[in-house]
């Protein structure tokens, strides 16, 4: 790389690391995702383990587009909190004015990347307020504090996170069918 050039770009693992860091300095930990994403698809899954919850947290935020969102969502919200927001935005983001709905647009782009029930989980976490969710919520009422965009983030990676368990179960469902031949998408060669 040209020396003095910026950096853009990075690589996942780097970009895991990276948004896991931002996430604990704004007070959330992959666990507390992986246990909205649990409770979510428990519901709908049957033996689903906490360790596919956490992986898929995991993934998730190795994927550039997420990054991105994190990273974007959670320098508003500190900017908000040091109000260095100019004109009526900053008291619209910092007060997390209901009508305001970007910050659940963000979370709608990243709820969605793994199928679209993604959308409807996330709908689901939005109003019902599950775990860390309902915790950044009124903890974003405290004096000086702004969740505005962190609890939508935080809540779509959830909610993405239990469609791509309810993806993989229903993979692993799908082979487990003796009536379908185990034969991998990969293995295309010993098709009759
Ligand atoms: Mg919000």
């Amino acid at each position: 790389m040209e020396k003095g050039k910026k950096r853009l770009v990075f690589t996942r693992e780097e970009m895991l690391d990276m948004n896991k860091k931002t996430l604990l300095k704004r007070g959330v930990a992959v666990d507390a995702i992986a246990e909205i994403t649990y409770k979510q698809q428990s519901r709908y899954t049957q033996n689903i383990s906490r360790q596919v919850c956490y992986e898929s947290v995991e993934k998730i935020l190795s994927l550039r587009d997420v990054f991105h969102h994190i990273q974007l969502a959670a320098e508003i919200d500190r900017l908000a909190e040091e109000g260095m927001f100019q004109g009526p935005i900053q008291d619209i983001i910092f007060e997390d004015l209901g009508l305001f709905g970007i910050d659940e647009t963000m979370g709608l782009d990243v709820a969605g990347i793994y199928g679209t029930i993604g959308l409807t989980n996330f709908g689901d976490i939005d109003v019902n307020k599950h775990g860390i969710v309902q915790r950044l919520n009124d903890a974003g009422k405290e004096p000086g504090i702004c969740h505005t965009f962190l609890d939508d983030i935080v809540g779509a990676i959830a909610a993405a996170a239990s469609t791509r368990v309810a993806q993989v179960m229903n993979e692993e469902y799908a082979h487990e069918n003796d009536a379908i031949k185990k034969i991998s998408i990969f293995d295309l060669d010993n098709l009759d």
